[in-house]
């Protein structure tokens, strides 16, 4: 399996930058999960396969790219985007973005071939398909209504949490995964903003120590995801210092294959 979290943000001279403002994945040049800079920072290839999207949850920075993505498709698609979320994220994207005021209501839309947009409402606890892969979401402890999601491609299977704060649901749900190979966990503040990181629902890496510690696997990877990028440096130097094994941050950009 393929995997890669897309560059969001760029140094002075114009290269892909390590912080990471935005959220999007993309699994086997095929499947997006988020969508933050999906139609920013895509390759030609992805561009042309990537029809499908899971989204954790509606904050800006997961589903930035969402609308851009169909704008650049749109004369070409010869199928609708698919997006799949809960039904209160979808009722998010057409109240507050697709709304005709901050963009076009595309799920309104056709081109020549028809449809643009299709919403795929999912159900966390419930496995559906996307392309090859088996996916169940499981709800996690967010500011908003947000997703935790687990995917198996029949060979490897990997958990993403989202963004989250303290969750049982999430661990019990990887805990019982027989072939867990990586874990994506969060983990947005230093420790020093433990107070913002309670209010706004993320982890720091004082918490991020206890959630890895509900996680019953051996032999697995874990990845750290969503460093607020002002405050990277710091949680790169804590989580060093929490002296976990196979604990690595998920270099942006990087194509990973597990
Ligand atoms: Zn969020």
């Amino acid at each position: 399996m393929k995997f890669q979290l897309l560059p969001s943000t760029f140094e002075e001279d114009g290269r892909a930058s390590a912080r990471q403002h935005l959220s999007c994945f993309i699994v086997d040049d095929l499947v997006a999960i988020d969508a933050g800079s999906l139609a920013m920072a895509t390759n030609s290839i992805q561009k042309s396969q990537v029809r499908d999207v899971i989204l954790t949850h509606a904050h800006l920075d997961h589903i930035a790219g969402l609308p851009f993505f169909i704008d650049d498709l749109f004369a070409n698609l010869t199928e609708p985007l698919r997006v799949y979320a809960t039904s209160k994220v979808i009722e998010v994207l057409e109240r507050d973005i697709f709304n005709w005021s901050v963009y076009p209501r595309f799920s309104e839309l056709e081109n020549d071939n028809g449809k643009v947009l299709e919403y795929h409402p999912l159900e966390a606890g419930k496995e559906f398909s996307v392309k090859h892969l088996r996916v169940k979401a499981v709800e996690v402890n967010h500011k908003v209504p947000s997703v935790g999601l687990i995917i198996s491609d029949g060979l490897t299977t990997f958990a993403l949490s989202g963004d989250t704060a303290e969750t049982n649901e999430f661990w019990n749900e990887v805990n019982l995964e027989k072939n867990l190979s990586v874990v994506l966990v969060e983990c947005a503040f230093p420790n020093k903003l433990d107070e913002l990181a309670r209010i706004s629902h993320h982890l720091t890496p004082k918490s991020l120590k206890k959630e890895l510690k509900k996680n019953s696997h051996k032999n697995f990877l874990t990845y750290i995801v969503n460093l607020k990028p002002m405050y990277r440096d710091e949680i790169v130097q804590e989580i060093e210092e929490l002296e976990m094994e196979n604990l690595q941050i998920l270099e942006v950009g990087q194509v990973y294959e597990w």
